[in-house]
């Protein structure tokens, strides 16, 4: 079996072959931190997204949605703090010469101590079998409080240089630190330097009356600023929610990991206005109901961790991140973030329009809260492909790639599989494609050997394979192939679109 870094450069180049995700202009060689969909992929991701409308949306009577410009007046990102304070900060390594951030170099060198308290903890319970207790271990172990001290130290030194904007004093702890360039392998740094991460440009024809606009780093400001617009509207009723998928834009300093940090990506994202001081409650809830989300798809509760906020964004007032196990480990996939009135108080200021909410149960007006649910459309389309993708040796000897996609999500629902090109077999089998095609995204092949179009079914993940054989043109039934087991029943062509229909349901 190959290991996990194997496994991800498979994934990608899978993904490449199938038709799911290239890198842009390749034919130029590609753009860093950019990448197009392709036809598979394309599926896949409306498909997620389609899956993450549904549940926010649609099953909530006071959640309703809304696509806003991807440009926005420029003083709206003054207003919500973009302008002055979204930055990372950068280092570069001189004999190298490679880019990094300074935080991600500090944490994951905390990373590093953590998995030694991590190792310490699992030496102890092999030694003490059913006796342990591992928050005592934790609690009273000299070698595991003494990293654990030294994470406390690190983290109080490095966000509060994070804080007072003390670019020397993060430089100085990445050397005390002794943290090396991963690779060149030495310690000769730059200064820190901070980086905005926004994308600008010139809007209007002559020079002198351009001015600058933004490429939104997020969808959320669209939100806000439509906040009256769609309450007065919709006349919604606090607590409600708003909606939106769609394009951001960050100029990330290291774009890699493949779709997981873009330049160009796509976030879902739902902005719930909330009475002040019941935020908290608001925001357990929508921690659990994102997690139910996730888990309602079938992917392994391991496969997910909570990350609480020590370092909370210029905006909130608590946050906590979904992670998921990527191939390249734990790493954020969704943000919960109670934003405070933060963002709505600012448009009030920056735009002196009034922004507030009548409360009829209060009979008094206010600011109202916002606790919001953020997640990258691209990042939960890696998080369902590298739980998907699997290297499989069969009982007969051979090898087969296939993709587990959770079957409500899979590009294609169906394909539609005459056992042989003639003998009137591909003429049923497009009787049966015109049953199904219109309620199920159908694909229908009769090239090659049956066992050859098995395996590109399983390739992209296609949940059931119906094929159509001589048996069909006498008895109406045809066979349904299971991607996962590879099991098939005999079925009448009349009971397919309920089975198929019911076996999504179950998400079997
Ligand atoms: P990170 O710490 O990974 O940079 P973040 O905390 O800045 O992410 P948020 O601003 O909370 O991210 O954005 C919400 C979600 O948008 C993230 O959970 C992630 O899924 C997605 N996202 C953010 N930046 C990117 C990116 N560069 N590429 C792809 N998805 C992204």
């Amino acid at each position: 079996m190959a290991n996990n870094e194997e496994l991800f450069k498979n994934l990608i180049a899978h993904a490449k072959e199938y038709g799911f995700i290239f890198p842009s202009s390749e034919i130029y060689d590609g753009l860093a931190g950019v990448y197009d969909y392709g036809q598979n992929g394309v599926e896949l991701k409306n498909n997620i997204r389609q899956y993450w409308w549904k549940a926010m949306v649609q099953h909530h009577e006071n959640i309703v949605g809304i696509d806003a410009a991807i440009f926005m007046h420029p003083t709206v990102w003054k207003a919500s703090g973009h302008v002055d304070a979204f930055n990372d900060p950068l280092i570069d390594n001189k004999d190298s010469k490679k880019r990094y951030r300074a935080d991600v170099l500090v944490e994951d060198h905390i990373a590093k101590i953590e998995a030694k308290i991590a190792k310490e903890v699992e030496k102890a319970a092999k030694r003490f079998g059913d006796a342990f207790n591992e928050e005592q271990f934790r609690t009273t172990n000299p070698r595991v409080l003494e990293y654990t001290s030294q994470i406390d130290d690190i983290k109080q030194k490095f966000y509060g240089a994070l804080e007072r904007n003390d670019l020397e004093a993060i430089r100085q702890l990445i050397i005390d630190l002794g943290i090396v360039c991963p690779v060149s392998g030495t310690r000769n740094w730059t200064e820190v330097r901070q980086f905005n991460l926004m994308f600008s440009t010139a809007m209007g024809s002559v020079s002198e009356e351009a001015s600058t606009v933004y490429l939104r780093p997020e969808t959320a400001q669209g939100i806000f600023v439509n906040y009256l617009n769609v309450q007065k509207t919709g006349r919604m009723k606090i607590p409600f929610g708003i909606a939106q998928t769609g394009k951001a834009f960050r100029n990330e300093i290291v774009a890699r990991q493949f779709i997981f940090r873009m330049r160009e990506f796509e976030q879902m994202e739902m902005q719930y206005f909330v009475r002040p001081g019941t935020e908290m409650e608001w925001f357990n809830y929508w921690k659990q109901e994102r997690m139910k989300w996730h888990l309602s798809l079938g992917i392994p509760a391991e496969k997910y961790r909570w990350h609480d906020h020590e370092k909370l964004a210029h905006y909130a007032n608590a946050a906590s991140d979904i992670e998921f196990e990527f191939p390249f480990g734990f790493k954020e996939l969704e943000g919960i973030h109670s934003r405070t009135d933060f963002d709505l108080s600012n448009h009030q200021k920056y735009s002196g329009k009034k922004i507030q909410y009548f409360d009829p149960e209060l009979n008094d007006s206010y600011t109202p809260y916002v606790v919001e649910t953020s997640i990258g459309l691209d990042r939960m389309f890696l998080a369902v492909l590298s739980y998907a993708y699997h290297e499989e040796k069969l009982e007969d000897g051979s090898e087969r790639v296939v993709l587990r996609i959770p079957p409500v999500l899979a590009p294609y629902k169906a394909a539609v599989l005459p056992l042989v090109a003639k003998d009137g077999l591909p003429e049923k089998a497009r009787e049966v494609m015109d049953t199904l095609k219109f309620e199920f995204m159908c694909q229908y092949e009769e090239k090659d050997s049956i066992g050859r179009r098995y395996r590109r079914q399983d390739a992209i993940g296609t949940p059931y394979a119906i094929t159509i054989d001589h048996q069909t043109l006498e008895d109406n039934t045809v066979t349904i192939r299971e991607r996962d087991t590879m099991q098939q029943d005999r079925v009448n062509i009349e009971q397919l679109p309920k089975i198929i229909r019911k076996r999504l349901q179950d998400n079997k």
